[in-house]
């Protein structure tokens, strides 16, 4: 039971073995006395400095800003995030993930250790984020999908919700190729799509299991469909859907990816540092060895390319499921020492620092917020 005893101070150690005495000889420790070593024992670690359990929490988001719909759950306000950094500046040690996750594998992790990272490289993201972390002293690392860098597009899952899920007008029959073979979407009465209608559809997501409309719908099989191209076939198809809704290429302003200077910005002080998230925002696991390779040594030469120095974090795109072993071999020989997953877990000496856990953040406030990272940092999730 108390392997770890060792480790505690010599006072707590006499404290415990008089506490130890008291209790009955048969075996049957009482629950009291139980949780009075308990309380003890945590009480010797906080005093000691010591983490008697290294493991550490790194946290996902994207986005930070209000925005009108948020059909695939990216935003988090800018109101709910600085709660959530007050929250974790006061309950944890926030760290760099680069430094948090060598410090584990050295074995010196501070106690209560959380990392933040954001996926796919908003521009919100130093607009509105960073002067947040700022004020709150918390460090992040910005993981960036580089085909869009300086783009005039939309990522590719912005471009389709605006496509789909705006008011407007658009032609009533869609057909698009798939790798089996053409696939059709009638949007029946919903090809026209007034504000009003918006206004009452704009708080679903895709995480709801029925669609309010056909384009809904569409939406969301246009998005899978999308999901397992590879990044040329991908433009292929936005350029067929944007000639079918009359669309144009340029996005909004609101939802633009990071430009080269604010790349150059958040990597050149210590509060942040940026990643690669992949060229072109791909699941790893369907593309051949030699895609994957470009895929995750292109995003690293490319930022490396504007910060001047070495990338040494990158995120699978789509997280959890959309990587396998050829993807973190590619990672190791491109020279990466930290890469994250979506698989919600806190990262310990067990896992590979290229299989590092994460867990999403949403939109919540800050009641919930602080009681999902409790909940996760003691593992009753
Ligand atoms: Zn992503």
């Amino acid at each position: 039971m108390l392997h770890w005893a060792r480790h505690i101070t010599r006072g707590a150690r006499q404290r415990l073995d008089a506490l130890l005495a008291s209790s009955s000889t048969d075996g049957e420790m009482q629950w009291g006395v139980m949780s009075r070593v308990g309380a003890l024992l945590e009480g010797a670690r906080a005093a000691a400095g010591w983490n008697h359990r290294p493991q550490l929490l790194v946290l996902c988001y994207h986005r930070v800003c209000d925005v009108e719909n948020d059909p695939n759950r990216l935003s988090v306000s800018p109101e709910r995030f600085a709660a959530h950094l007050e929250c974790l500046r006061g309950r944890f040690t926030p760290l760099l993930l680069s430094e948090s996750v060598a410090r584990l594998a050295r074995g010196d992790l501070p106690p209560r250790a959380v990392a933040l990272t954001f996926d796919d490289g908003y521009a919100d993201n130093v607009a509105v984020a960073y002067p947040l972390l700022q004020r709150h002293a918390v460090p992040a690392t910005i993981f960036v999908a580089t085909h869009w860098i300086d783009s005039a597009e939309e990522f590719y899952w912005d471009e389709v919700e605006r496509i789909f899920l705006r008011p407007g007008t658009l032609p009533r029959h869609l057909t698009l190729d798939s790798p089996t073979g053409p696939r059709s979407w009638d949007l029946g009465h919903a090809a026209v799509y007034s504000a009003a209608e918006w206004r009452t559809d704009r708080d679903w997501n895709v995480q709801r299991h029925s669609a309010p409309t056909p384009r809904h719908r569409a939406f969301s099989e246009v998005m899978a469909l999308l999901s397992v191209l590879d990044g040329k076939r991908r433009g292929e198809t936005l350029r067929r859907l944007r000639e079918w809704a009359g669309v144009a290429p340029t996005g909004r302003e609101t939802h633009r990816p990071l430009r080269r200077g604010e790349i150059a910005a958040l990597a050149g002080d210590g509060l942040t540092e940026v990643g690669a998230h992949s060229v072109s925002h791909v699941r790893l696991a369907a593309l051949s060895a030699a895609d994957q390779a470009a895929e995750v040594a292109g995003s690293k030469a490319a930022i490396e390319a504007i910060i001047g120095r070495p990338v040494t974090s990158f995120a699978y795109p789509f997280g959890g499921m959309a990587y396998d072993n050829g993807a973190v071999e590619a990672v190791r020989a491109a020279g990466y020492r930290v890469a994250c997953t979506t698989t919600p877990a806190l990262a310990t000496r067990r896992n590979s620092p290229l299989k590092t856990p994460r867990f999403l953040v949403r939109d919540w406030e800050a009641g919930e917020f602080a009681q999902r990272v409790e909940q996760w940092w003691e593992r009753r999730w």
